[in-house]
């Protein structure tokens, strides 16, 4: 294939990527959007293999048999709500993959440059193992948080901003001396160093994060995998590598600006790090502290939802545990054949990962027009007259309105509270993913159904129906 032919063919995929990207920014389009990206990667893949490579057939066999049957396991076991730690391991693959790229573009003794070039090849493999390396330990804490395999509240070393800072005067110093060979005489042991200190500085950073923030921390790690892409297109000189990866570092930086601004959160006090440390515990409240909780069994709930005429849902993680979006919708079916007005309200960061609910209930086929996102719908729940949480809880919590030392303080809530009757439909009276309290349970209009999601409405349900 000649190189015209790869390079018409890496700028038809780009531009493949891009209407891809545009595609997934709505549900409608979502679908379309995945095809555009799965012809635009099929398409760089045969021009990659065909154009680019021209030796080693077997060995790449090899790695791809190896790694497609590893994916095609991993895609086969994991559960639904396992996805964000599925896409954080991911994204240390990327880092990982950029850090080997980096030390075998600097251990290839063909690339004989000289001058400028040699110095602008020197800094891109710098650049692209430093980003790599601290994506890679980053998104491996990040799958542990999110797996629960670690705690999820943040780690505040003393000191903790001037380590950061000293790490980043390290990094400097050891990139003037792999550059300019100066005080260990520059080559591989400045850059070894670098990646040990880029190592530590990605555990540090994501180990700082509390649980809360952890949604602009899944984002931010796209977007470093996209920038370790990026600069590996650099060092492989490939065009398209490059592309990509400054379309995903960019569309996650943006998706970090836009759970931030969802959390009520500024961007850089979330990379400091330390939410999360106030107040808050991980155990519930003792029965009486915060008052009585009020327990409802199935058929007074379908008697309440029968009885109204306006009725918001409000799913959360523990939907997506339950896996009961398609129960909800066989239920808001009854309701509306009814003729009572269900609608659905969706918060930015409802589930673990963004646009979880969204994706759950397109699932089920839920009808677009019915689900609103947060900020179009809480101004209307005074006219609710019941809202039915299901699983959620740190996206119900007033706490973050009235409680200035919680952990969630700022982070906007959905506000079921201001409505006749809220239906809170969970196992018990554990915390949510903040690990904080939520008052919603003790207020006097809201009833608990306890037990499992599906089982509840599948309950609900029958009892309407009847
Ligand atoms: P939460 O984690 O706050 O609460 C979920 C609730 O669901 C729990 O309190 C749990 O209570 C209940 N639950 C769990 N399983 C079931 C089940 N089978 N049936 C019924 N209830 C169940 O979820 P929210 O969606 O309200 O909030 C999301 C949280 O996750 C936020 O703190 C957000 O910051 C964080 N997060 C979000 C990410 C994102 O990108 N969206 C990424 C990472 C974190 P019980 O055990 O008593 O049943």
């Amino acid at each position: 294939m000649s190189a015209g032919i790869v390079t018409v063919s890496y700028i038809g995929a780009s531009v493949l990527f891009i209407l891809a990207l545009g595609g997934l920014s709505n549900q409608e389009t979502a679908r379309r959007g995945n095809l555009y990206g799965m012809i635009g990667m099929g398409l760089a893949l045969i021009a990659t293999l065909i154009g680019i490579v021209t030796a080693n057939y077997g060995v790449l066999l090899f790695g791809a048999v190896i790694g497609g049957f590893v994916g095609w396991i991993l895609a086969k076991k994991v559960e639904m709500t396992q996805m964000p730690e599925l896409v954080a391991i991911l994204h240390s693959l990327v880092g990982l993959a950029a850090v080997l790229v980096g030390y075998a573009n600097f251990m290839d003794h063909n690339i004989a440059l000289t001058g400028v070039d040699k110095t602008i090849h020197d800094v891109e493999t710098y650049i692209g193992i430093l980003i790599g390396a601290l994506t890679f330990s980053g998104s491996i804490i990040a799958f542990l948080k999110l797996s629960a395999k670690i705690g999820g509240s943040p780690l505040m070393l003393p000191a903790r901003h001037w380590l950061n800072l000293g790490l980043l005067i390290l990094a400097l110093w050891f990139g003037n001396d792999f550059l300019n060979e100066s005080a260990t005489g520059g080559g591989m042991v400045p850059l070894i160093l670098m990646t040990i200190v880029a190592l530590l500085f990605g555990v540090h950073m994501v180990m700082a994060i509390g649980g809360a923030d952890m949604p602009v921390v899944v984002s931010m790690l796209n977007s470093y995998s996209g920038w370790a892409a990026a600069a590996t297109g650099f060092m492989l000189n490939n065009d398209l590598l490059i592309v990509v990866g400054a379309l995903v570092g960019s569309s996650g930086a943006i998706l970090s600006y836009i759970m931030c601004r969802a959390m009520n959160r500024k961007f850089l006090s979330v990379i400091a790090g330390g939410f999360g440390t106030t107040a808050g515990s991980s155990t519930p409240a003792a029965e009486g502290d915060a008052g009585e909780v009020i327990a409802v069994q199935a058929d007074e709930v379908a008697d309440m939802l029968l009885d109204a005429r306006e009725v918001m849902i409000i799913p959360g993680y523990g939907m997506a545990v339950a896996q009961a979006q398609h129960t909800v919708y066989e239920l808001t079916k009854q309701l509306r054949d009814k003729k009572i007005n269900v609608r659905f309200g969706i918060h930015p960061v409802a589930g673990r990962m963004p646009g979880h609910m969204n994706v759950l209930l397109a699932e089920a086929k839920v009808p677009y027009d019915i689900v609103f996102e947060m900020d179009e719908i809480n101004e209307d729940f005074p006219n609710v007259d019941v809202s039915i949480v299901i699983g959620a809880n740190d996206i119900v919590n007033p706490a973050a309105q009235d409680e200035p030392n919680s952990p969630i303080a700022g982070m906007p809530v959905l506000e079921p509270w201001k409505g006749k009757t809220t239906i809170v439909l969970k196992r018990g009276m554990a915390t949510g993913y903040a690990g904080v309290d939520n008052p919603l349970f003790y207020k006097e209009n809201t009833r608990m159904l306890f037990g499992d999601a599906k089982d509840s409405i599948d309950a609900v349900l029958k009892a309407v129906s009847n």
